[in-house]
């Protein structure tokens, strides 16, 4: 392993490159002796363990990397500042009604994490939002006390309407958010069959268009929900059937992930004019939701981009509470009970993706031929001399003529009239003046020149990728569709200078299986991430953070990758941790049932190949043991890279 340990670098710079603190959230740092440290709440206490300690533990017991590493006390502490903030921000605003949190379970839908939010949400009546009736069954069986609430989201049909009418009847207080006005007539209907009041709730397309990822799907344009005219014939139909009185909730969902604290206050007052001209047309109402949207500070820089924020959980909830009292008071409206649905900023945190680095491509710059054969083409030629000619001054021309070169001897291969050798020879020319090219664009950009944008794009032309034993289609779906950021780093040699500028590729084999979008040194996107120099056989470990929200449960098999190695961790107050819960990875045989392969079929049908191949006499018959022993292994084995 090269050493590149030095006094110019110390893991205080590691802390600023990689912006640890900026995005930690408190939750994690870097220690002086370069260790990513993990600081837990313990009831009245915070316990600090290092990652690295939690990796060898995990490691010991016989767990590889890859590995999605839960801490429960991260999700715990989530919920109870959750809770207690707007807590605070009730007995401040001197507001008359109380908060209900819900989960949704839709955000992270593990059987553990759902029965810890469950667990420790019960002592603040924090219930779960579902939004299918498989997401129902899970609510009405975990969802603890009488005081939680269940709050039912999106298309709802007969079952799913039943089913939460049946919990009203066993005493679970279930909303149901009619997001069409069929559906209120669905609802009417089966209520009057079954004899079950409902609790309706509206759930209202809110004009306010947010800023964020998901801006052009905010406002009018939103997919859910009723619009003024429709939420009026729905009050008119309730009005006519008689049930108006049952109508308690109004429900809004400016969006996930709102960086901006304003365009939340901004929905909270037109979610608080709905509300009032609710109870004006005779509603009892009574409760407000105002969905999802916390957000998460992804890449720590506290601003209003599409994956930061602009304010603290407690701004959020004072904000939610002044408003709503100072729109409501005028009116003489009660206050009523606040709920919201934070799924991200409940769970992003406690989840860790640990994955090792298996292997590495460089792409230094190659040597230019010292001459060129004379009878080349000319095109071939001419790119040569483009390349020997480069120099600060014709930078730009340099980049354009190559392009342009490239192309053309493409083409003539294309027709004929270059022979592959000379393609190659022209390949080699080509990418080893882009990498000049880069080279030379990031000097300039280090004196402060200003480049092009294509030109700075170059450096991701030039980065090393690094194969990483994971999936990004499992592990980081976000990463690959959204192109969403989330804070990556090596977990090892933080007190040296990482001089590598890197990709990560993952070991699908495919093309988008790659993040180059990382933090950048500024807090904005960069295409690369620097890392350190890595040899065949370093233990080099990367951990993504800030990945326990919708990542588990929009992965997906590509590749038939299955699901890691997932373990939570419990961190005690004197810094020890116990192994609270494991789920072993996928095996391969599990991951191939869910295409409908059976390994008994799969192992049978490779058999008779085997044992053809012994009456043919390609092996000898205890080849065929050996081989089909190895089959076997592998039907039970690990889906990932095993070293
Ligand atoms: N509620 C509803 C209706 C949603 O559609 C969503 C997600 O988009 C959420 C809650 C969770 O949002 P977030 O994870 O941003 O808190």
């Amino acid at each position: 392993m090269t050493n590149n340990r030095s006094t110019d670098w110390n893991a205080e710079q590691s802390a600023e490159l990689y912006r640890i603190r900026d995005w930690g959230a408190g939750y994690f740092d870097l220690s002086s002796e370069g260790e990513v440290t993990i600081s837990a709440p313990c009831g009245d206490q915070r316990a600090t363990v290092k990652l690295n300690d939690i990796i060898r533990g995990i490691r010991e017991r016989g767990y590889d990397t890859p590995v999605q590493l839960r801490i429960e006390n991260l999700l715990e502490d989530r919920i109870t500042q959750l809770n207690e903030s707007f807590a605070r921000a009730i007995a401040d605003n001197g507001y008359n009604a109380q908060y209900r949190g819900v989960f949704p379970i839709k955000v992270n839908q593990q059987a553990y994490v759902i029965e810890q939010i469950a667990r420790v949400g019960e002592r603040y009546h924090h219930g779960l939002e579902a939004g299918s009736k498989p997401e129902l069954m899970i609510a009405l069986a975990e969802t603890r006390g009488t005081d939680s609430i269940i709050v039912c989201n999106g298309y709802k049909d007969r079952d799913f309407i039943d089913l939460g009418l049946r919990a009203n009847q066993l005493g679970v207080r279930c909303f149901f958010v009619a997001e069409t006005l069929d559906e209120i007539a669905l609802i009417i209907e089966r209520s009057r069959k079954l004899g079950v009041e409902p609790n309706i709730g509206f759930r209202i397309k809110l004009s306010t268009k947010v800023k964020g990822h998901w801006e052009a799907d905010s406002g009018e344009r939103s997919i859910f929900g009723l619009s003024i005219i429709q939420v009026m014939e729905g009050v008119k139909l309730l009005k006519r059937e008689n049930m108006l009185h049952c109508l308690k909730m109004l429900h809004c969902h400016l969006g996930s992930q709102l960086p901006d604290i304003d365009n939340i206050c901004e929905g909270v007052r037109e979610a608080c004019r709905y509300y009032t001209d609710l109870v004006g047309e005779g509603a009892p109402m009574g409760w407000m939701d105002m969905g999802g949207g916390l957000a998460v500070d992804y890449d720590g820089s506290n601003s209003t981009g599409g994956y930061s924020k602009n304010y603290s959980v407690d701004e959020y909830c004072q904000s939610i509470v002044r408003t709503t009292r100072e729109m409501l008071d005028p009116e003489g409206i009660a206050h009523p009970m606040l709920v919201t649905e934070s799924g991200r900023a409940t769970v992003a945190y406690s989840s860790i993706l640990l994955f090792n680095i298996l292997d590495v491509s460089h792409f230094d710059p190659m040597a230019l031929p010292a001459s060129l054969p004379d009878d080349v083409h000319s095109q071939v030629a001419a790119l040569f001399v483009c390349a020997e000619r480069l120099s600060e001054e014709n930078i730009e021309q340099s980049y354009s003529s190559a392009i342009e070169l490239r192309q053309r001897v493409r083409d003539l291969f294309a027709t004929g009239d270059i022979r592959l050798a000379e393609l190659a020879m022209a390949e080699n020319i080509y990418y080893g003046l882009m990498q000049r090219i880069a080279a030379m664009a990031e000097g300039l950009e280090a004196d402060g020149k200003e480049i092009s944008e294509h030109l700075a794009n170059l450096r991701q032309a030039r980065a090393d990728i690094y194969y990483g034993n994971f999936s990004l289609f499992q592990s980081l779906p976000d990463n690959w569709a959204l192109q969403q950021l989330f804070p990556v780093m090596p977990l090892s040699r933080l007190d040296e200078k990482p001089n590598r500028e890197a990709v990560i590729a993952d070991i699908t084999c495919d093309c988008d299986g790659k993040m180059d979008r990382f933090i950048g040194r500024d807090g904005g996107p960069s295409k690369t991430l620097p890392l350190h120099e890595f040899n065949h056989g370093d233990d080099y470990c990367i951990g993504v953070f800030l990945v326990g929200a919708y990542q588990e449960t929009l992965g997906s098999l590509h590749n038939l990758f299955g699901d890691n190695h997932a373990i939570s961790v419990r961190i005690n107050a004197d810094g020890s941790f116990d192994l609270a819960h494991e789920i072993e990875a996928d095996d391969a045989d599990e991951v191939l049932r869910t295409v409908e392969y059976e390994s008994l079929y799969l192992f049978n049908s490779f058999r008779n190949r085997a044992e053809k191949a012994v009456q043919d006499g390609r092996i000898a018959p205890a080849d065929r043991r050996q081989i089909l022993a190895d089959y076997s292994r592998c039907l039970s084995g690990n889906t990932y890279f095993e070293r």
